[in-house]
C-alpha cells in the first residue's frame, strides 16, 4: 500500500481524498494556488507544496510543478480527483513515467472516453447500446444537413471534445441545422480548441441515468447501481438521487450486467461512470467519465463502498474489497450541489463567508471545505459543498433533506440553497416524475 499520496485537486473533493487517505493509514501531500493557502484542504494536509499563482493554469493544471511537488515529497501516488487533471491522458502517462502511481484508469481509456466519437464506438463494439447518430463525425454543414435528414429532426449537434455540457445545439427543423451547425463548431473550439462536432437524435423527454462501474487489475468488475441525475441547468447537473425513482431491480441488473460485460471487454481499470438517457424503457450511452463524479457519495451512501478507498486499493495492486454478489442497495440517497451563486441569475457570488452552519443528524452528511471566515475565490468553480442525506426510503430522504436544508447557514455569499429548498418540497419531485428539461422548464417558472 502506498505510504503518501499527492492530491492534485482543491475544495471539497482535495478533502473527500484526504479523508480515505487518513482511514488507511496514508500520508497526504496537499497542492495550493497562492489563492488557496488558507484553504481547509491545506490545512488538513500534512504536508502542502504550493504549486503556482491564483490561475489556475498556471497551478492546479501545472503538471511540472505537480510532479516536482510530489518529487519533493517522496509521494507514491497522485489522486486527481475530478476535473482539473482527472481526464488528462498525458498526465497519467508523465506521472507513470515519473515513476509515480496514477489513482486512475490507464491512459488509453482515458484517452478513448476523452473523444466522443471514440468513446461511442468502442462501447457499442463492446455491447452497450448508443443513441442514434452519426457515423462518426460530421465534418461539413453537407453532412450534417444529410445525416440530420437520415437520423431525423430534431437532432442534436455535439463536441467530439466535450464536456461540462458546452458545445451543444440543437435543430428542430431543416431551417435551423445551418445555425446549429456552425455555432456548435465556433462554441467547440472557443471552449476545447477543437472545432470537430458529431451529431445524435435529439430526445426530447428522457432521464439522465447513470451506472457506476469498478474494476480491478486481476479481472473483477462490479457495478454499484444506478444514480439519476436528470436534474440539470445547461446540461450541468444540480441534485442527484439514488437509487433512480424509475428504475426497478430487474433493470438495474439487465444493465448493470450490459455494462459490466462491456468494461471487462475493454480491459478497463478503476472507477468509471457510463452515462445514459433513457427514454421509454431504454438506455441510450452518451459517454464514459473515467474518474470519480461529483455525485458519487450517494452511490456510496445505499452501498456502503469508500468509492474513494476502492480507487486507491486498486491503484495498489489489490482486488476489490467485494463481489457482485456482495453488493447491496439500501434506502435512498439525495444530493443537492451547494453554489456559491445567485439561487435565481446563477451568477457567480464570491467572497468571505461569513456564518456557516452545517447540518447534522442521523443520515446526513456534508463533504465542504468552506467554513466560516473563509473567503470563496473567484479563480475555480462555485461549488462550495455538497449535502447528502440518506433514508430508508425516498420520501423519508426528501423529509430529512428538508429538515438538513433548513439546519444549513451560510451567510456573507449568495448559495443556491433557496433553490435546493424549492426542490426538496415540490410535488413533481415527491413524485419522482421529471426528466432532463424539468429543471430548466420549473426555472422559467417564478415561484
Ligand atoms: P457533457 O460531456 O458536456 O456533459 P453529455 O454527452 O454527457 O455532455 O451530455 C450532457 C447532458 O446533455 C445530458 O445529461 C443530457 O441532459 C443532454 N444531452 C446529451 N445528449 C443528448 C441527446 N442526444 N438528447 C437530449 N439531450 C441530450
Amino acid at each position: 500500500m502506498f505510504e503518501k499520496i499527492l492530491i492534485a485537486n482543491r475544495g471539497e473533493i482535495a478533502l473527500r481524498v484526504h479523508r480515505a487517505c487518513k482511514e488507511m493509514g496514508i500520508h497526504t501531500v496537499a497542492i495550493h494556488s497562492e489563492a488557496d493557502r488558507n484553504a481547509m484542504h491545506v490545512r488538513l494536509a500534512d504536508e502542502s507544496v504550493c504549486v503556482g499563482p491564483a490561475s489556475a493554469a498556471k497551478s492546479y493544471l501545472n503538471i511540472p510543478a505537480i510532479i516536482t511537488a510530489a518529487k519533493i515529497t517522496g509521494a507514491d501516488a497522485i489522486h486527481p480527483g475530478y476535473g482539473f487533471l482527472s481526464e488528462n491522458a498525458k498526465f497519467a502517462e508523465i506521472v507513470e513515467k515519473s515513476g509515480i502511481t496514477f489513482i486512475g484508469p490507464r491512459p488509453e481509456h482515458i484517452r478513448m472516453m476523452g473523444d466522443k466519437i471514440t468513446a461511442k464506438e468502442a462501447i457499442q463494439t463492446a455491447g452497450v447500446p448508443v443513441v442514434p447518430g452519426s457515423n462518426g463525425g460530421v465534418p461539413t454543414l453537407e453532412a450534417a444537413r444529410s445525416d440530420a435528414k437520415r437520423i431525423g429532426y430534431p437532432v442534436l449537434i455535439k463536441a467530439t471534445a466535450g464536456g461540462g455540457g458546452r458545445g451543444m445545439k440543437v435543430a428542430r427543423s431543416p431551417e435551423e441545422i445551418d445555425l446549429a451547425f456552425s455555432s456548435a463548431r465556433s462554441e467547440a473550439k472557443a471552449a476545447f480548441g477543437n472545432e470537430a462536432v458529431y451529431m445524435e437524435k435529439y430526445l426530447e423527454k428522457p432521464r439522465h441515468i447513470e451506472i457506476q462501474v469498478v474494476a480491478d487489475s486481476h479481472g473483477n468488475v462490479i457495478h454499484l447501481g444506478e444514480r439519476d441525475c436528470s436534474l440539470q441547468r445547461r446540461h450541468q447537473k444540480v441534485f442527484e438521487e439514488a437509487p433512480s425513482p424509475v428504475i426497478d431491480a430487474e433493470a438495474r441488473a439487465a444493465i448493470g450486467k450490459t455494462v459490466t460485460n462491456a468494461i471487462k471487454k475493454l480491459g478497463y481499470l478503476g472507477v468509471g461512470t457510463i452515462e445514459f438517457l433513457y427514454e421509454n424503457g431504454e438506455f441510450y450511452f452518451i459517454e464514459m467519465n473515467t474518474r470519480l463524479q461529483v455525485e458519487h457519495p450517494v452511490t456510496e451512501m445505499i452501498t456502503g463502498v469508500d468509492l474513494v478507498q476502492e480507487q486507491i486499493r486498486i491503484a495498489a495492486g489489490m482486488k476489490l474489497s467485494l463481489t457482485q454478489k456482495e453488493v447491496t442497495i439500501s434506502g435512498h440517497a439525495i444530493e443537492c450541489r451547494i453554489n456559491a451563486e445567485n439561487p435565481e441569475t446563477f451568477v457567480p457570488s464570491p467572497g468571505l463567508i461569513q456564518e456557516f452552519h452545517a447540518p447534522g443528524g442521523l443520515g446526513v452528511r456534508l463533504d465542504s471545505a468552506a467554513y466560516a471566515g473563509y473567503r470563496v475565490p473567484p479563480h475555480y468553480d462555485s461549488l462550495i459543498g455538497k449535502l447528502i442525506v440518506h433514508a430508508p426510503t425516498r420520501p423519508e430522504a426528501l423529509a430529512r433533506l428538508r429538515r438538513a436544508l433548513d439546519e444549513t447557514v451560510v451567510s456573507g455569499v449568495e448559495t443556491t440553497l433557496p433553490l435546493h429548498r424549492r426542490l426538496a418540497s415540490n410535488a413533481d419531485i415527491a413524485k419522482g416524475a421529471y426528466d432532463i428539461h424539468w429543471l430548466e422548464k420549473f426555472l422559467g417558472t417564478k415561484i
